[in-house]
């Protein structure tokens, strides 16, 4: 008999699947699901504040250019995604929670054709996260530059969040190999791209850099709100090619998420970044995201 797994779903979480409420045990997709064999698909991660999603209509966009880029023509409408999302954060009573929106290709025959694939299903899990540990938002975290380089953008654009996450998870594992919860991710021109679930900032005499997009890096919602927070207490701010050595001489850095927030970075491959405590910088962008969250219009 299997042993009980330590990390199942809470039973009573309601699941929506195409169109349906379901219990953990009923919502299942198919082994043939193009999704599960190839991680043909496309997600969102988004936060829910107060009860209501985060961003939902950002999270939304995002999700369609991503479908788009990988010519997945999603089976509802912007407004019936939103509906699917709001309603299983009521069904299960989330006030500050995580939601994952999932949309897979579907069941189809083996093989990778797309066209041998109908119905592309989609779910949405809404539960509680905690990311990292709450205390290494007062006292930051320590990471590691990671051997495995993101995606090239003529592979699978790291603009495309899709379910084929291996590239990030090749990174993740190497960071918990080295006893640390994160690593940040170069391309393959050698620039700093990201962390391998969110995006990286630095702060340099005052200034505030960050790679662009264009440099492997996915566009982070938290980072775009990040950036209009800095913006409007006149930070400066530049988005820029970045190699490691910038990394090492950075005053501060934090890392920016839906799930991970804004989580400060004090330690990177061994050395202390600044005086290894979250900067002045980091502590302000912290401290207005979170009160921009709880104040923000969606
Ligand atoms: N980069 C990667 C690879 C991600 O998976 C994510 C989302 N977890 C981010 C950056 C941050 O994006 P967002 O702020 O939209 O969650």
């Amino acid at each position: 008999m299997a042993t009980e797994n330590p990390f199942a779903p809470k039973p009573g979480l309601k699941i929506y699947l195409d169109g349906k409420l379901l219990s953990p045990a009923e919502a299942k997709v198919s082994v043939f699901d193009h999704g599960l064999l190839y991680g043909d698909g496309v997600f969102e991660g988004m936060r829910v504040y107060s009860g209501h999603v985060f961003k939902l209509d950002a999270h939304i966009v995002r999700l369609h250019d991503s479908a788009k880029a990988i010519r997945l023509t999603l089976p509802m409408t912007h407004g019936q995604i939103a509906d699917a999302v709001n309603q299983t954060v009521k069904a299960n009573g989330i006030v500050d929670g995580y939601v994952r929106l999932v949309v897979t290709r579907g069941v189809g025959t083996l093989g990778l054709s797309i066209v041998r694939t109908a119905d592309p299903s989609v779910f949405v899990i809404a539960d509680q996260i905690e990311l990292y540990p709450r205390e290494l938002y007062e006292n930051g975290m320590a990471v590691i530059t990671s051997s495995v380089i993101r995606n090239h953008p003529n592979a699978v654009s790291p603009r495309v969040k899709s379910l084929n996450y291996l590239n990030n998870i090749l990174a993740k594992i190497e960071a918990l190999d080295a006893g640390v919860l994160e690593a940040i991710m170069f391309n393959h021109t050698g620039y700093v791209a990201e962390a391998t679930g969110d995006n990286v900032f630095t702060v340099h005499r005052g200034e505030v850099l960050t790679p662009r997009s264009s440099d492997g890096a996915l566009e982070g919602i938290t980072r775009a709100v990040v950036i209009e927070l800095l913006q409007k207490r006149s930070i400066p701010l530049r988005e820029t090619k970045m190699t490691r050595h910038d990394l090492y001489i950075a005053d501060e850095c934090f890392m920016t998420g839906s799930a991970a927030e804004v989580v400060p970075v004090t330690q990177i491959d061994n050395r202390p970044i600044g005086d290894a405590t979250p900067g002045p910088i980091t502590r302000q962008v912290m401290k207005d995201f979170a009160e921009y969250v709880r104040t923000a219009p969606a």
